[in-house]
């Protein structure tokens, strides 16, 4: 069962990673991009935390989601901002009404906030985008979940999944976002909307599971 309080935890661990990774998020970004994902991510992941952590603990988690989803965009208006803030609304909606998030419910939203970023993106797997990572995460979290009904071995695939999706994307050429514009370029990179993605999904691992 995960309250608001350790979904605060949640958003306090993936903005510390994100922080931790910042500076090789923005190479990555450097190779086929503006070099600011780094920089994008951490900012949309602090905005967030410390929009949550002003809440009380009692708050639910529909609203504490939302809030999340507005901070993030606020801070981060191009991009990845609007694409992790339809998937915080999406997961927002996942659990609406409900007091505390079941173990299912957040695999439930792992799924949503992938299709959020689907539908919100227009984009596919092997586009060389985020999608890239978060849709066979989600999937795989779905798979794990259905055969074993264990969050962390659900996180855990997820990871494996997530990091699997991220490095296929070395071998893609990218069609949206700025690296479009690069072409065959873009080859031999691995895509940092993909990384970061692996970054949130490690770290969601690590607040519920360690
Ligand atoms: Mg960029």
């Amino acid at each position: 069962m995960i309250d608001s309080a350790r979904l605060k935890t949640v958003f306090r661990t993936i903005a510390s990673a994100m922080d931790t990774h910042r500076d090789r998020l923005c190479a990555l970004d450097g190779v086929i991009g503006d070099a600011d994902h780094g920089i994008a991510m951490t900012l949309g992941y602090s905005a967030a935390r410390d929009a949550v952590d002003a809440l009380d603990d009692t708050c639910d988690p529909t609203a504490l989601l939302n809030t999340a989803a507005k901070s993030f965009l606020n801070a981060v208006g191009a991009s990845s901002g609007p694409l992790y803030a339809t998937a915080f609304m999406r997961a927002a909606a996942c659990v609406k009404g409900k007091p505390v998030v079941e173990d299912a419910d957040f695999v439930a939203m792992l799924q949503a906030m992938a299709q959020g970023m689907v539908d919100r993106g227009k984009a596919a797997v092997g586009e060389k985008t985020m999608i890239d990572a978060w849709l066979p995460a989600s999937n795989a979290a779905r798979t794990s979940w259905d055969e074993t009904a264990n969050l962390c071995e659900s996180l855990s695939a997820a990871v494996r999944a997530a990091n699997a999706g991220m490095e296929a994307t070395a071998s893609m050429v990218a069609t949206k976002g700025r690296s479009a514009r690069l072409g065959e370029r873009s080859l031999g990179h691995v895509d940092p909307g993909a990384a970061s993605a692996v970054v949130a999904i490690e770290a969601m691992r690590e607040a519920l599971c360690c």
